[in-house]
C-alpha cells in the first residue's frame, strides 16, 4: 500500500491524521514536521502568559505519544525542501522520499517588515509553541512589550500582556483595532475597553524604525513620535507557506490552489490548513481547518469528498471586551447596522436584499452568536 505522507504536525497536519485513522487503519502513515512534533493548541498561544502557562504546559502530547495514537511514523526536526510531483517523491532533509499521497500542511509564515533602525531584526513574533517560549524569556523581568498590529493576535496579546502585569503599546496604521474584522464603532468598543486595561493605543501611525536603546528598543513613528519599550512583538499578519509548492509547478495564488477536495494541481498532492487556498478563501482558523481536515480524510481513504463550510464565527479572546466576528465574504454588497451600548455592540452585516451576511458581536451582545449563525448562508455549501 502506497504511503500517505502528511508534511507539517500543526492542527491540518493531526487533523486530516486522525480523521483519516478513523477511516483506514491500515495504509502506511508517515508525518514529517519541522518541529519537534508536539500536539498543542496554537490559539492558546495569545492568552497564555497571563495565566502561567509555559512551552511545555501547552504541549499536550509528545510526537511519540502522537505517533503512537495515529499508528504513525512521525520524523521531527526534518525539513521539506522539494517536491518532485511526477516522480512521487521528494527531499526531506538530504534524503529523498516517496509517496502514494502527499498532504501539505505546513502553514504560514509571520509577515516581517522591512523597517530601518539597528533593532530592526530583534522583533519577535508569536507563530509555534517555540517563538512562545523565546516570547517568554523576552519579557521575563521586564516590563513595557510595543506590538506592531491591532488585528486579532495584537489585541489578543496586548489584553493578555496587560493582565500579566506589563505596560503595553499598540501601534498600527489603521485607526480602530481589527480593522479587518470589524466596523468602526465595534472597534472602537474594542478600543475603550482595551484601553481601560491598560492599552496605550497607537492608531492611524506606522513603525518607520526600531533602534537599541539602552537595555530596550526606541520605536520611531510615521508621524516623528518616538516611545520606548523593552520588547517588540510584530503581530501584523501571515503568510501562507507557497514556495516549496510552488517550485514544485503547483498552482499558488495567495495560497497553495486547492479544489473542494483539498486536491493541488498535481495528482497526489493535497493541502489544507493556514497554507491553503480553498476556492480563493484562505481562512487561517480553527474551524475551516477542521473541516478540511475530515474532507479530505475521507478523499485519502477512497472517497472523493468537497469540504464545505458553515458560517464560522471567530471568537476574539480578549476578556476585556469580548468579541466574536463573522465577516461578510470578500466583495459582498451591503451595509453595516450598528447598535452600540456602554456594555454591548451590535453590528450586523445585511445585503441590498437584508439578507444577514455577516455580524460583529461585543461585550454582553456575545450571547447572540448562535442564534445569529444560524441565519448565516455558509460560505461553502
Ligand atoms: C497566536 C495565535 C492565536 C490564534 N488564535 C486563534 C483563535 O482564537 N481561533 C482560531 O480559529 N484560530 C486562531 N489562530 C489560527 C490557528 O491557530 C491556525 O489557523 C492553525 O493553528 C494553523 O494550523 P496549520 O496546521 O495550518 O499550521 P501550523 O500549526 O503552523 O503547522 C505547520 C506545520 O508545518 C511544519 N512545517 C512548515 N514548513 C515545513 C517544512 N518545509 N518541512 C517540514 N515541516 C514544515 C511546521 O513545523 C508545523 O508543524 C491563532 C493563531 C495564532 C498564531
Amino acid at each position: 500500500m502506497a504511503t500517505v505522507v502528511i508534511v507539517g504536525t500543526g492542527l491540518g497536519g493531526y487533523t486530516v491524521a486522525r480523521e483519516f485513522r478513523k477511516l483506514d487503519r491500515e495504509t502506511p502513515l508517515l508525518m514529517v514536521t519541522a518541529d519537534s512534533g508536539e500536539f498543542y493548541s496554537k490559539p492558546m498561544l495569545s492568552n497564555a502568559l497571563a495565566s502561567g502557562k509555559t512551552p511545555e504546559t501547552l504541549a499536550n502530547a509528545e510526537a511519540k505519544q502522537m505517533a503512537d495514537r495515529l499508528q504513525a511514523d512521525i520524523r521531527t526536526q526534518v525539513t521539506l525542501q522539494a517536491i518532485d510531483p511526477i516522480a512521487h517523491s521528494m527531499a526531506v532533509s538530504g534524503e529523498r522520499l516517496t509517496y502514494g499521497k502527499l498532504v501539505l500542511a505546513v502553514g504560514a509564515d509571520p509577515v516581517r517588515l522591512d523597517l530601518a533602525g539597528d533593532a530592526a531584526h530583534a522583533m519577535l513574533s508569536v507563530n509555534d509553541l517555540r517563538d512562545y517560549a523565546r516570547f517568554r524569556e523576552a519579557v521575563s523581568a521586564r516590563r513595557r512589550v510595543a506590538i506592531m498590529g491591532a488585528g486579532l493576535i495584537g489585541c489578543e496579546f496586548a489584553n493578555d500582556l496587560c493582565g500579566a502585569g506589563y505596560s503595553v503599546d499598540v501601534i498600527d496604521p489603521a485607526t480602530w483595532p481589527l480593522p479587518r474584522l470589524l466596523p468602526p464603532q465595534a472597534g472602537e468598543s474594542m478600543q475603550r475597553a482595551l484601553a481601560g486595561a491598560g492599552v496605550h493605543w497607537h492608531l492611524g501611525r506606522a513603525v518607520d524604525r526600531v533602534d537599541k536603546c539602552n537595555r530596550g528598543y526606541r520605536l520611531q513613528l510615521s508621524d516623528g513620535s518616538n516611545l520606548e519599550t523593552d520588547v517588540v512583538l510584530s503581530a501584523i499578519g501571515l503568510r501562507p507557506r507557497t514556495d516549496l509548492a510552488r517550485q514544485a509547478g503547483l498552482s499558488t495564488n495567495r495560497g497553495v490552489f486547492v479544489s473542494r477536495s483539498l486536491q493541488s494541481s498535481a495528482a497526489d498532492v493535497y493541502a489544507l490548513g493556514d497554507c491553503a487556498e480553498v476556492e480563493g478563501l484562505v481562512l487561517p482558523y480553527v474551524m475551516p481547518i477542521m473541516q478540511a481536515g475530515r474532507a479530505l480524510a475521507a478523499t485519502l481513504a477512497g472517497e472523493e469528498t468537497a469540504v464545505t463550510y458553515p458560517a464560522m464565527p471567530v471568537v476574539v479572546k480578549t476578556p476585556a471586551w469580548p468579541t466574536v466576528v463573522a465577516p461578510p465574504p470578500a466583495g459582498t454588497d451591503g451595509q453595516w447596522e450598528v447598535r452600540s451600548e456602554s456594555t454591548a455592540v451590535r453590528a450586523l452585516f445585511r445585503d441590498a436584499s437584508g439578507s444577514l451576511k455577516g455580524f460583529a458581536l461585543g461585550g454582553q451582545a456575545i450571547a447572540e452568536k448562535n442564534a445569529l449563525t444560524r441565519e448565516l448562508p455558509p460560505l461553502l455549501g
